[in-house]
């Protein structure tokens, strides 16, 4: 063969291989959705059949956990894979580190496009900096009827709307995609076509003292999104997309009703807010249905994804294959912070301050570090009611040693990235305005 019609045959062969066959990636994320609200996680109500539906074409992992159960750094761990203390977005409020490398950065290298659509003020690029190597970041938010004055939040049909667009000017290229729905953050909408009969209420799935009328709101927004993410599956189906692309559905934390006398997420580190749905359909069909019941984190997903196209997954990335079991026994760390609080004195960040508690779980025990330890064991105690720290064992002294070194772990790392961290805060009044309106500042004191 001349070397000329080899180069022609070679040349072709990798015009096709780029062109012909690629796997998209494409992320649903729903903001606030605690993973035991879903049908397809047990719960009695009908709020999810759209969410219900893409399940029994995927792996759905019952036991993901985020690092921490605020939304900014949530989100941030999902695209660093590092836990909060090391990326930096530590509050709703505080951008990453300039050092920090996001999963788009990492797929641009393979000619990869990125887009993002997110609905939450916490989420605007200039906030938290998760805009970082995305070649479209969009901010989607809705008008308030009065004034025209601009909503802290985006409506599933706005985020779609938008989304949409992306989908079929970017269809036939190699791509990214986050969509993000904010529903059902708070304040908690009521969906009169999405209460599916939910007078009837099922007190044995929370402790007692929750809240059934904030519940019931809650899942009527649950119906709401979970709509709108079945006219997004099926955009991607009639595109032609569905079948070979990787499609991952999560949410970056959960909410609590009032167990443990709190309403919300943020400040606490038990399961209402740090377990969260993650169900994963790899590109061509492939584990159609399947369940997995081991823990995994949802710093998990960008060493997954890059795993599954066969990238090499960068070193720092602490997270790992959601399909390859670790043999080794894993350990889920858990970190939270104050709120904005420090921004709304425009002071610079007190990034000495340390997290307002630390967590750990291992097998079903769950650790929780504030002054003193307390301790449950989710296989009898599904509310972490019963402290079981009292006279610990030597297995327990174990426990609370890993976190301890944890603990440390992140002071020494303060201590290193402080020249990081002397910038004033960027946040502007309405910035505060928006970040008050979602409850993550309090009133004036
Ligand atoms: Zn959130």
């Amino acid at each position: 063969m001349s070397s000329k019609r080899f180069l022609i045959i070679a040349f072709s062969i990798l015009v096709f291989c780029t062109f012909s066959y690629s796997t998209n990636i494409i992320i649903i994320a729903v903001d606030t959705l605690r993973a035991d609200h879903l049908g397809c996680y047990g719960y009695p109500r009908n709020t999810s059949p759209n969410i219900d539906e893409f399940a029994r074409n995927a792996t759905q992992f019952n036991n993901c956990y985020t690092p921490v159960p605020r939304t900014g750094p949530a989100f941030a761990s999902m695209l660093s894979s590092l836990p909060p203390y090391k990326h930096g977005a530590k509050s709703n409020g505080l951008p990453i580190f300039d050092n920090i490398q996001l999963l788009p950065h990492f797929l641009k290298k393979y000619g990869y496009y990125s887009g993002a659509f997110v609905a939450i003020w916490t989420l605007k690029k200039k906030i938290c900096g998760l805009d970082k190597g995305f070649d479209d970041y969009t901010e989607v938010f809705n008008r308030k009827m009065w004034f025209g004055v601009m909503s802290p939040e985006g409506k599933a049909p706005k985020v779609n709307e938008a989304a949409f667009e992306w989908l079929e000017q970017n269809s036939r290229k190699r791509f990214f995609l986050w969509v993000h729905y904010n529903e059902p953050h708070k304040p908690y909408n009521y969906h009169k076509k999405f209460d599916r009969g939910y007078n009837v209420v099922f007190p044995s799935f929370y402790p007692k003292g929750c809240s059934f009328r904030k519940i019931k709101k809650y899942d009527t927004e649950v119906g709401y999104v979970d709509f709108y993410i079945g006219e997004l599956i099926k955009k991607i189906k009639h595109l032609n997309l569905y079948e070979d692309s990787l499609i991952i559905f999560l949410a970056d934390h959960g909410e609590g009703f009032g167990e443990h006398n709190y309403y919300g997420h943020g400040q606490l580190l038990y399961n209402s807010t740090l377990h969260i749905p993650l169900i994963v359909k790899l590109p061509g069909n492939k584990n159609l249905h399947s369940v997995i019941e081991r823990k995994v984190s949802l710093m998990d997903v960008a060493p997954t994804i890059l795993s599954q196209l066969d990238y090499p997954v960068p070193e720092q990335m602490e997270g790992e294959n959601l399909f390859e079991s670790s043999n080794k026994e894993r350990v889920f760390y858990f970190e939270t912070y104050k709120g904005s609080a420090q921004q709304e004195k425009n002071k610079m960040f007190q990034i000495k301050e340390t997290p307002l508690k630390y967590g750990l779980l291992k097998n079903n025990i769950k650790l929780i570090f504030k002054n003193k330890y307390k301790a449950y064991d989710l296989a009898e105690d599904k509310f972490e009611l019963n402290n079981i720290y009292e006279n610990p064992d030597e297995e327990m002294k174990a426990l609370s040693g890993l976190l301890e070194d944890y603990i440390k772990k992140i002071q020494e790392y303060i201590e290193f990235t402080e020249k990081y961290l002397k910038k004033k805060s960027q946040l502007s009044k309405e910035d505060l305005e928006k970040l008050r309106s979602l409850g993550y500042i309090k009133k004036r004191e």
